[in-house]
């Protein structure tokens, strides 16, 4: 990050960030209705000169198009009058981000390479299982956060998704996943993680206003108990986080010393354990029925001693902490300091945690071949070396 790189202003009383910029504006020229909540697009229609009391009509018929029936475009409203459309053919999009490319495991895992409007890479993963469907979903293009066992966290931060680029990636699986219209029952999609690249929390309006039409009733209609925000430890975002999202909460917390936490999650040198363990005993809705998750990634010598283990009930339990532990066999990446523990090793360290009245599941990975697992995604585009990036460069200017 250079000196003269922007810094972005978070909401709520933290430090501003630094940010690459905002979006470009859209190319047509027209206005996209993915992601705006109800009265903003009610209030779109009427800006664009649709009488007050039509306007509260479509508005209400235009939602229930993109988000419960999918639809991609005005033509298969078939509600609104054909002569309508045209005027809002004209006006508006119903946009979801562009799939660049699609691959899946041989788990069944599924990634996608998504990209915004103005040409920035991102991905989602989906990761199937016998009773249900997980969807990780990315806040951010990039990150800031810079944890070392983590792949994205080599990519400098470009932005903040928007709220369309969100709930588009929700929108994008259902597509795939052919899902529409939206149903409560016996749906493979029946989860979100906010844990794909980026800190949600450093983009909390835009997650806030995507997870709100996510969980809309009349729409995509998926309940708050089945969204989780992962966050590293941004200690003044949480509560609000909280109070007006209401999602579960997960935390990495990946180490239990200052020491090994500093290194590893390095957000940790400003909001310290200890501090970030209060606000999770302070977060709103936290029950034994809503337990937190702590994310905990195995790194070979680094964190998984039966001390750390031990370290860590004692922690969970000072704070009484309603939790669950996730232990995550470390992913490596190409260029990772870090190994895996060994199955022994993490075996180990579940059993003294699990002995304590902790659940502390190990997680199997998924979506190894493809990159889709934890802490590996990172965009293929940032993935070419600089020498391959240069040549492709060098030959776009030949031909
Ligand atoms: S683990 Fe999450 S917060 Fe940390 S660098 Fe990776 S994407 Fe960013």
């Amino acid at each position: 990050m250079s000196a003269d790189t922007p810094l972005m202003p978070i909401a709520g009383n933290i430090d501003p960030v630094p940010t690459g910029r905002a979006p470009a504006p859209d190319v047509d020229g027209k206005r996209n209705l993915v992601g705006l909540n109800k009265d903003e697009l009610r209030a779109a229609l009427l800006e664009a000169g649709m009488a007050e009391k039509q306007a509260k009509l479509r508005g209400k018929q235009i939602w229930h198009w993109i988000y419960n029936r999918g639809a991609t475009s005005f033509e298969e409203m078939t509600d609104i009058a054909k002569a309508q459309k045209p005027w809002l053919m004209e006006r508006f999009t119903i946009r979801r981000p562009e799939v660049v490319e699609a691959q899946v495991s041989t788990d069944g895992t599924r990634k996608w390479l998504l990209r915004t409007h103005d040409g920035h890479d991102f991905e989602m993963v989906f990761i199937p299982d016998a009773d249900r469907g997980t969807l990780c979903v990315s806040s951010q293009v990039g990150c800031t956060l810079n944890c070392r066992f983590c792949h994205t966290g080599t990519m400098r931060l470009v932005r903040n998704l928007e709220p369309y680029e969100i709930v588009g990636q929700v929108m994008l699986a259902r597509d795939a996943l052919g899902e529409w219209p939206s149903r409560p029952e016996g749906r493979m999609l029946t989860n979100i993680v906010m844990m794909g690249m980026g800190e949600p929390l450093y983009n909390f309006d835009n997650v806030k206003q995507a997870l709100t039409i996510v969980m809309d009733g009349d729409g995509l209609g998926l309940s708050k108990r089945r969204i989780t925000l992962s966050t590293s430890g941004v200690v003044p975002m949480m509560e609000k986080c909280g109070d007006e999202i209401g999602v579960n909460l997960a935390v990495s917390l990946h180490a239990v010393t200052k020491e090994v936490r500093d290194e590893i999650v390095p957000l940790n040198k400003k909001y310290g354990i200890e501090e970030l363990l209060q606000a999770c005993a302070d977060y709103p809705g936290a029950n034994n029925a809503r337990r937190i998750t702590f994310e905990y990634v195995m790194l070979k010598d680094k964190n998984d001693s039966d001390e750390d283990a031990r370290e860590l009930v004692r922690l969970l339990k000072k704070f009484d902490l309603p939790a669950k532990v996730n232990l995550i066999p470390f992913n490596p990446w190409e260029g990772a300091e870090y190994e895996c523990s060994t199955p022994e090793r993490i075996k180990a360290f579940s059993d003294i945690v699990f002995e304590a009245g902790i659940s502390a599941p190990v997680r199997t990975p998924r979506g190894r071949d493809i990159d889709a697992a934890c802490g590996q995604l990172k965009t293929a585009a940032e993935k070419k070396s600089r020498a391959q990036r240069d040549r492709e460069a060098a030959e776009n200017q030949a031909g």
